[in-house]
C-alpha cells in the first residue's frame, strides 16, 4: 500500500489516551521524541478517566493511586503537585443484612455482627466442614467452605464473587483464593481475635492511605495530556484507529475515523498499542491466520456499569466504598465519592457510585438509563442505605471490557497473539491492561509503557510480559508486604455471553 502525500507522517504513534498510551508519549517526550496519541473517546484517561456529568465528577469505580514502583510514583508527582495530589484515608466495609462488617474480615467483628444464633450456626457449619470437608477443594467454593464452613462461605464469599465474575463460584479455580486468603481459616481467625494485640501479626489495618487527585483520577491524565501538548506531541481525541496495515516503505499505515465520520491516514514507524488485544488483531491488514484470529476471539472480558446518584450529605458514609453482599440486590459495590475527595462533592450533597458487573448486551447493559437509575434508587432503599425519595439526580456510564477475564484458555491465547505480533508486526508494541490482556492496575499499565519506550529508544531489552507476573519486577519498595500491587485475578470459566462475545471487581478476597 502506498502512503499518499496526504498521509500524515510521524515516527511514533500510540493507540489510546489512557494511562499506558499517555505514559508512553510522556516518556518519549522526555527523550525528545514526538508521539501522536490517537484516542477514540472524547476524554483522556481510559478506564481511569473521571466522568463529568452535570457538574459532578466521578470515577469508573474508584481509582486509588498506589504503587510499589518508585518510578511510577515519581511520574505521578511530576504531573501533579502536592496540592492537587491528595493523601486520603482508605476505608471499606462489607454490607450484609443491614450491618457493616470490617473488611478485611475480622472474626470477632463478624461473629458479633451476625448475632449469637447465626454465629452459633456458622460455628456449627465450620465444625461440620472440619468433620466432613468438601470433596472437591480445587474450586473456590470447596476451598473456602473447607476453611470457613459453608454458612460463612455463603455470606462472605459466594454472593459477591458471583456478582463480580458472573459465573458460579463452584466453577472458579481455587488457586486465586489460596493466593489471597493464604493459610487463614476460621479457627486461626478466632485465635487471632482472642490473642493479645501484639500477637496479631496477620491482621491488616482497616485504615490505610492512598494518593488521589483532588478532582479524580482523570485529573492526572488531563494534566499529563496538557503537559504533552507543550512538548509538541499531540493527543487527538475522538479518533479511533480502525485499520493497521504495512506501507510500501516498510512502515505502518493507520486508518483512523474521527467522531464526524472522516477517515484519515497516519503513517508511523513504531506503534504503541493499548487498545484491547483482540481488537488490535482484528485491525491488522492483511488478516492474521485463522488460529491467531481464533485466539483473539477467545479472549473474554467482564464489563461494568456505574449509576451515579446525587443524594443529600446525610446519606454519606466514611468508607470509600462498601461491598454489597446482600443477595437480594444486583448491586455489587457502592462508592462514596465524597470520601474519595472533598472536592468531588458540593452543596450539602454527595455522589454515590453504584457498581454493577455486567456482560455487554445483557439485560442491565441494554436497559434504558432511566430504568437503571430507578433500579439503583430502589436497591439503595431496599438495603436501607438511602431513601428512594432522597435521590435527586442520576447518571449512567457503561464501560465495556473493564476486566480482562482469565479463563482456562486465556494464557495460551495471549501467548499465540504475543508470538504472532513479535514475528509479523515487530513494530507494533502492545502495552497496558487490555492491550496485553493483563489484570493490570494503572501502575503496571504505565510500567509496561515505560519499559517499551526504553526498548525502542535506548535499545533496552526489557521483557514487558514479566511485569505483574514476576511480582517484584522492578518494584523497589519493600516492607514485608507481598511484592506487587496484588492485581491477580481468579481463573474463571468462559462467561455466559449474552451479547457480542465479551465478558471481573474485588471479591471479599480482593480483586479490582
Ligand atoms: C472498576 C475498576 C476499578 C479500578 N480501580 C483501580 C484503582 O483503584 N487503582 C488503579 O491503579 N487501577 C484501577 N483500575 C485499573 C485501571 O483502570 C487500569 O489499569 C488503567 O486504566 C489501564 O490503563 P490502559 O491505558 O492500559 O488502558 P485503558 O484505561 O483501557 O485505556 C485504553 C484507551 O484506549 C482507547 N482505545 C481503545 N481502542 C481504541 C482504538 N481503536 N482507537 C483509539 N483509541 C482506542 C480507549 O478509549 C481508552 O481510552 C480499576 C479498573 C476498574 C475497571
Amino acid at each position: 500500500m502506498v502512503v499518499g502525500p496526504e498521509a500524515e507522517q510521524v515516527e511514533f504513534a500510540a493507540v489510546g489516551g489512557g494511562p499506558a498510551g499517555l505514559t508512553a508519549a510522556f516518556e518519549l517526550a522526555r527523550r525528545d521524541r514526538r508521539c501522536l496519541v490517537l484516542e477514540a473517546d472524547q476524554v483522556v484517561g481510559g478506564i481511569s478517566q473521571t466522568v463529568l456529568r452535570d457538574g459532578w465528577r466521578f470515577d469508573i469505580g474508584g481509582h486509588r493511586f498506589f504503587t510499589k514502583v518508585q518510578r511510577v510514583e515519581d511520574f505521578w508527582n511530576e504531573i501533579l503537585g502536592p496540592d492537587d495530589f491528595l493523601l486520603r484515608p482508605r476505608m471499606s466495609r462489607i454490607y450484609y443484612d443491614r450491618k457493616f462488617f470490617d473488611y478485611p474480615l475480622r472474626a470477632q467483628n463478624a461473629l458479633s455482627n451476625l448475632g449469637v444464633p447465626e454465629a452459633l450456626r456458622c460455628l456449627g457449619s465450620y465444625a461440620w466442614a472440619r468433620l466432613r470437608p468438601p470433596k472437591d477443594q480445587t474450586t473456590f467454593e470447596g476451598w473456602v467452605a473447607a476453611r470457613f464452613g459453608w454458612r460463612l462461605y455463603r455470606i462472605f464469599f459466594k454472593t459477591y464473587t458471583e456478582k463480580v465474575w458472573g459465573v458460579p463460584a463452584a466453577s472458579i479455580q481455587a488457586d486465586w483464593a489460596a493466593q489471597r486468603i493464604k493459610n487463614l481459616s476460621l479457627a486461626k481467625a478466632i485465635v487471632n481475635a482472642l490473642m493479645p494485640k501484639r500477637n496479631q501479626k496477620d491482621i491488616t489495618s482497616l485504615i490505610e492511605e492512598f494518593r488521589y487527585p483532588k478532582y479524580g483520577p482523570g485529573m492526572m491524565w488531563e494534566a499529563c495530556a496538557e503537559k504533552l501538548q507543550d512538548t509538541g506531541s499531540e493527543v487527538r481525541l475522538g479518533t479511533r484507529v480502525e485499520r493497521i496495515s504495512r506501507a510500501a516503505d516498510g512502515g505502518l499505515e493507520l486508518t483512523t475515523r474521527s467522531a464526524d465520520g472522516a477517515e484519515r491516514t497516519v503513517a508511523c514507524r513504531q506503534l504503541i498499542s493499548s487498545m484491547p488485544m483482540a481488537a488490535l488483531i482484528d485491525a491488522l491488514t492483511p488478516q492474521a491466520p485463522p488460529e491467531v484470529l481464533a485466539a483473539a476471539r477467545g479472549l473474554a472480558y467482564r464489563d461494568f456499569l456505574t449509576v451515579a446518584l446525587v443524594v443529600p450529605e446525610k446519606y454519606s458514609f466514611p468508607d470509600n466504598w462498601i461491598y454489597i453482599h446482600s443477595p437480594e440486590v444486583r448491586l455489587g459495590r457502592v462508592q462514596n465519592f465524597g470520601s474519595w475527595s472533598p472536592y468531588l462533592v458540593k452543596d450539602g450533597r454527595t455522589c454515590l457510585g453504584l457498581e454493577y458487573f455486567v456482560n455487554e448486551g445483557d439485560d442491565l447493559w441494554s436497559a434504558e438509563d432511566a430504568d437503571l437509575v430507578e433500579l439503583g434508587r430502589r436497591e439503595l432503599d431496599r438495603l436501607g442505605l438511602v431513601d428512594a425519595d432522597a435521590v435527586e439526580a442520576g447518571h449512567v456510564v457503561r464501560m465495556p471490557k473493564a476486566y480482562p477475564v482469565y479463563d482456562a484458555d486465556y494464557a495460551a491465547n495471549v501467548e499465540t497473539l504475543r508470538a504472532y505480533l513479535a514475528a509479523e508486526w515487530p513494530d507494533v508494541h502492545p502495552v497496558g491492561r487490555n492491550g496485553m490482556h493483563r489484570y493490570n492496575n494503572q501502575d503496571h499499565s504505565m510500567l509496561t509503557a515505560m519499559l517499551t519506550v526504553e526498548n525502542l529508544v535506548e535499545g533496552a531489552e526489557h521483557d514487558i510480559w514479566a511485569v505483574n507476573v514476576e511480582a517484584d519486577y522492578h518494584e523497589t519498595k519493600s516492607g514485608g508486604a507481598p511484592a506487587g500491587t496484588g492485581r491477580s485475578a481468579p481463573v474463571v470459566p468462559a462467561p455466559r455471553s449474552t451479547g457480542p462475545q465479551e465478558t471481573a471487581g474485588r471479591p471479599p478476597v480482593a480483586s479490582r
